[in-house]
């Protein structure tokens, strides 16, 4: 039986190390700090969190609810340190920061099978590894994993813009169409100049997010924030992202006079992105300007725009769902540098990661959890996702297949979703039993 090597003591190389020593396999865990820091972490504790101290909303009715419950029910270190340092959040999973990355550091050193090495990794080591160096990967080791997956598959930074999910668009306004002949592969919100006028100014109102200074970003004409294209002229995003060009409205037969055009994010088309509209507006304001445009009204955004600095992986170009690199599938990737965002997605995709690990290690087939689940609607995202612009996804409801009933018009929200969340529990509790995970904590 061969040892596992996982590199980063974050959120997701702390919940691998031990994820794959529970299952009896051996680990050696790299971590740099204190010896190097990152710009964003202050001690030498694992697991830090590095900005807010909540692991998300815990009912039935929030996405990460439903993968904390899953983590739990694999008995993730991760939420096991989360639970010995819960504060009270109202229906949120918020700890006292210290105390939980305390406890998990003390769950990584006391164990038996896991070896701390304390130091810079600048190469990708030989053997099976676990790639979990976060959004503030070292300089040296980014460079290895560039040249290993390719330059262009290794970004350093987010110019995200929002994503909606697909049933909360007004499909009576939005209309599918492709500019002039090309297929009808877009979604299109037309505006007339009342709107596009009201939305110019609300954007140039809007509160843009002053991120540290470390995280200042050059903006390449490729992802100019939206706020910015606006603010250069009135007519600038017409000329730009929201050109109506070639779109006939098939409610009037003519171009719009400005248009937001939407783009399939995943496989099913549960989930549509904001072409060019690349933001780093406080998401309070950005949600406002989204309201503004037609169709979108009530749009739910899934995923907020954000403008920092983030070391990430194109996911959908590169791994499985299983977390392996499709072109060395002794190496698994998690967190953040694997297309995740957020502390519990980055423990949880650390988590299966370990798994994944511990069974090459023991000669056997890695897995992928049910799609009904979160985690397994996460990873087959990232492994599905469209590869164009791709930008690191967090838990949403719309990883996961809708609930629908037989003979009944579309459930409400409220009510579809503890539904969606008993139905990914059962599954990923049975998939977990199958597989024999419990079996597999010796601690
Ligand atoms: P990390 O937790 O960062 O772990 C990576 C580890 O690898 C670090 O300990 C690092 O020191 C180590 N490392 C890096 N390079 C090397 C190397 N070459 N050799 C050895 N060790 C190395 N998410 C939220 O849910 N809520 C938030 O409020 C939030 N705020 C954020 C604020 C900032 C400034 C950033 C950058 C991210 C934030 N995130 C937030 C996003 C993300 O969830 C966290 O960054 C999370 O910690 C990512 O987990 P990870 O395991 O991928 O990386």
């Amino acid at each position: 039986e061969r040892a596992v090597t996982v590199v980063g003591a974050g959120l997701a190389g702390s919940e691998a190390a031990l994820s794959v020593a529970s299952a009896g396999v051996r680990v050696r865990l790299y971590e740099m700090r204190p010896l190097k820091m990152t710009p964003a972490h202050r001690s030498d504790k694992f697991a830090e969190l590095v900005c807010s101290n909540s692991l998300g909303g815990e009912a039935d009715t929030n996405a990460k609810g439903l993968l904390q419950a899953e983590m739990r029910s694999v008995q993730s270190a991760v939420m096991r340190a989360a639970d010995a340092a819960r504060l009270p959040a109202g229906g949120a999973l918020a700890v006292e920061r210290e105390v939980f990355s305390e406890a998990v550091t003390k769950a990584v050193r006391e164990h038996p099978l896991i070896e701390v090495v304390s130091g810079e990794v600048t190469e990708v080591p030989s053997g099976i590894v676990v790639l979990a160096t976060g959004p503030l990967t070292s300089d040296a080791l980014a460079s290895d994993v560039a040249k290993l997956t390719g330059e262009e598959h290794l970004s350093f930074y987010d110019a995200a813009a929002p994503v909606v999910a697909f049933d909360s668009i007004d499909m009576t306004v939005a209309f599918k169409a492709g500019r002039y002949d090309q297929s009808a592969d877009y979604i299109n919100c037309p505006m007339d100049k009342e709107q596009y006028t009201r939305f110019h100014e609300a954007i140039g109102e809007a509160r843009v997010h002053t991120g540290h200074d470390w995280e200042k970003l050059e903006f390449f004409e490729g992802c100019m924030p939206i706020e910015e294209i606006a603010r250069r002229g009135f007519d600038t995003p017409r000329f730009g992202p929201m050109s109506p060009k070639g779109l006939d409205d098939p409610r009037t037969g003519r171009w719009p006079y400005a248009v937001v055009q939407l783009r399939q994010e995943d496989k099913e088309g549960r989930m549509w992105s904001l072409v060019g509209f690349q933001t780093g507006l406080k998401w309070g304001d950005q949600k406002a300007v989204v309201s503004l445009i037609p169709g979108l009204e009530n749009a739910e955004i899934v995923r907020y725009g954000v403008m920092h600095r983030n070391t990430y992986l194109n996911a959908p170009k590169l791994i499985e769902s299983t977390l392996q690199l499709r072109a060395a599938p002794r190496i698994l990737v998690a967190g953040v540098l694997a297309g995740t965002e957020g502390y519990l997605e980055s423990a949880a995709t650390g988590w299966l990661a370990g798994f994944n690990a511990a069974r090459l290690a023991r000669g056997q087939e890695p897995l992928t959890p049910p799609a009904e689940s979160m985690l397994g609607g996460l990873v087959r995202y990232l492994a599905s996702a469209n590869p164009k612009n791709f930008q690191p996804m967090n838990t949403n409801w719309a990883l996961v297949p809708d609930f629908t009933v037989e003979g009944r018009k579309k459930l409400g929200k409220r009510e579809k979703r503890p539904l969606m969340y008993a139905r990914g529990l059962q599954a990923f509790e049975g998939w977990a039993r199958s597989v024999g995970t419990s079996d597999l904590v010796t601690s």
